[in-house]
């Protein structure tokens, strides 16, 4: 099973992703999360990532596509995968259709999570992750069960991304809007896209999933 999650900044992909990742023995490979780890460790790459991620922009079509292409080649992404955040771009979108093709793979669905803008602010403003597991979290919509503790791992310092803030909210959307939001026609020509609604509670989002993902097994 190969699954593509699309959707805005902010729209639940990575909450989404890990909970399907779970459920169906799927690896999530998450652009941001690579990227946010070269950042951290001061590769090349990383270097060159820093300040346009803070700058709410995208890193360039080269660099994430030679990061997705080694690691798809990876042994656990045998047993499917699920991106989360790539392909962003039209050129992202094709360079993957390729790297697929190579491999007698396809794609089985890709999903967009719609969420307005108008709601964006507030689910970036308030996201905040587990240092120790990455276990994702919100102000108001996701409160760890315990004040203060990790749900998953019993951690108890919690991290928020040097983007997760209203000025970059923007730009990140404006880059949604103008770059990535014009691969859905590409999906949909391929007769792969579908919608869910990302308004709906973190649960009931993942209810929908479910029934898109067990369609498509079957088909
Ligand atoms: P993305 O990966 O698309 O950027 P996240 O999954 O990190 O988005 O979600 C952004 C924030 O919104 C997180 O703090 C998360 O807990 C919260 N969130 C995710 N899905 C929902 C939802 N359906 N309703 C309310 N809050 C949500
Ligand atoms: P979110 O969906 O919450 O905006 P991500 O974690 O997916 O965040 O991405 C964070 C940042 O990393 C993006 O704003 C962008 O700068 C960079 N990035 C992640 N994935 C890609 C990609 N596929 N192409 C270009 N830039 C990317
Ligand atoms: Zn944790």
């Amino acid at each position: 099973m190969h699954l593509i999650l699309l959707g805005p900044p902010g729209g639940g992909k990575g909450t989404q992703a890990k909970r399907l990742q779970d459920e169906y023995g799927l690896v999530q490979l998450s652009t941001g999360d690579m990227l946010r780890a070269a950042v951290a460790s001061g590769s090349e790459i990383g270097k060159q990532a820093k300040a346009v991620m803070e700058a709410g922009k995208l890193v360039s079509d080269d660099i994430v596509i030679g990061i997705i292409a080694d690691r798809i080649k990876q042994p656990d992404a045998k047993k499917g995968f699920i991106l989360d955040g790539f392909p962003r771009t039209v050129a992202q979108a094709e360079a993957l259709d390729k790297m697929l093709t190579e491999r007698k793979l396809k794609i089985d669905a890709a999903i967009e999570v719609r969420v307005p803008d108008t709601m964006i602010v507030e689910r970036i403003t308030g996201r905040f992750t587990c240092a120790k597991c990455g276990a994702g979290y919100h102000d108001k919509f996701q409160r760890p069960k315990a004040d203060g503790v990790c749900d998953a791992c019993g951690g108890r310092e919690f991290v928020r991304r040097a983007d997760d803030n209203a000025a970059t909210v923007q730009s990140r959307l404006d880059a949604y809007h103008a770059q990535t939001a014009p691969i859905l026609p590409f999906y949909d020509k391929k007769g792969v896209l579908k919608v869910v609604d990302g308004t709906l509670p973190i649960e009931e989002v993942t209810k929908r999933l479910r029934d898109i993902v067990e369609g498509s097994a079957v088909s």
